[in-house]
């Protein structure tokens, strides 16, 4: 579902060039869950924004559900990502001025779903907040938070999940917790995963992980 072929990934800084990514490869098949991980700085985020159609590649290829990224115009890119991905972000991204229930329908509601308000409280439900549901993100805790995030992600209905560290502000228990409720839902839905993590623990869960460092992809550490 997701092919990524010598991806490298410039930014320029004043007159100096800086590469991020360089000659990046990896494969991950419908349904299968992939692990990034990698010292601060590496490019995880950037390889991540990639895959995901938020930006394009200096040179190199995203495939994703067939589609090549780099070939499609920002709005093309824009309706893929509504379509086939969801995001779960380290600090929650939720809209603040929203409920949570009101946060979940969001994307069924991009996607004129008559139902969005009876499968967002679905979605609520299979995340244990179904007494949540009026509650606006400054009410919720962070795990609460996250748990609705989870939600959203998941109304989407993607073919693909990023979590850029999921659990990365969040205690060690709750954390726990967000990850089985991910591990979870994405083996229900028959998702593919790719997630982004500091955690070796949380990367040894995914079926395959790949280590970054300076740009480069290390030595597959299992899968
Ligand atoms: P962390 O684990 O700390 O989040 P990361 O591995 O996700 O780090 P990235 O966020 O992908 O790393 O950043 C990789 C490098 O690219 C960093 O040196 C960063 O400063 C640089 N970088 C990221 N985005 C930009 C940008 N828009 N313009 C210039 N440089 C950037």
């Amino acid at each position: 579902v997701l092919k990524v072929e010598n991806l490298t990934k410039n930014y320029r800084s004043g007159n100096r060039e800086l590469t991020v990514l360089d000659e990046v490869n990896f494969e991950v098949a419908l349904g299968e869950t992939l692990s990034i991980v990698g010292p601060s700085g590496s490019g995880k985020t950037t390889l991540l924004g990639l895959c995901a159609g938020l930006d394009v590649a200096s040179s190199g290829s995203v495939v994703l559900d067939g589609q090549a990224l780099e070939t499609l115009t920002e709005d093309q890119r824009a309706g893929v990502r509504n379509q086939l991905v969801g995001f779960i972000f380290q600090n929650f991204q939720l809209l603040q001025t929203l409920t949570a229930l009101e946060n979940v329908m969001v994307p069924l509601e991009l996607k004129k779903r008559k139902d969005a308000r009876e499968k967002a409280l679905e979605l609520l439900r299979k995340v244990g907040l179904e007494d949540r549901v009026t509650h606006y993100p400054n009410q919720l805790s962070g795990g609460e938070q996250q748990r609705v995030s989870i939600a959203r992600a998941f109304a989407n209905e993607p073919k693909i999940l990023f979590a850029d560290e999921p659990t990365g502000n969040l205690d060690t228990e709750t954390g726990e917790m967000v990850e089985n409720l991910i591990f979870k839902l994405n083996e229900e839905e028959g998702t593919t995963l790719i997630l982004v993590t500091h955690d070796l623990e949380l990367a040894a869960r995914t079926h395959q992980s790949i280590h970054i460092k300076g740009g480069k992809l290390q030595e597959a550490l299992n899968g």
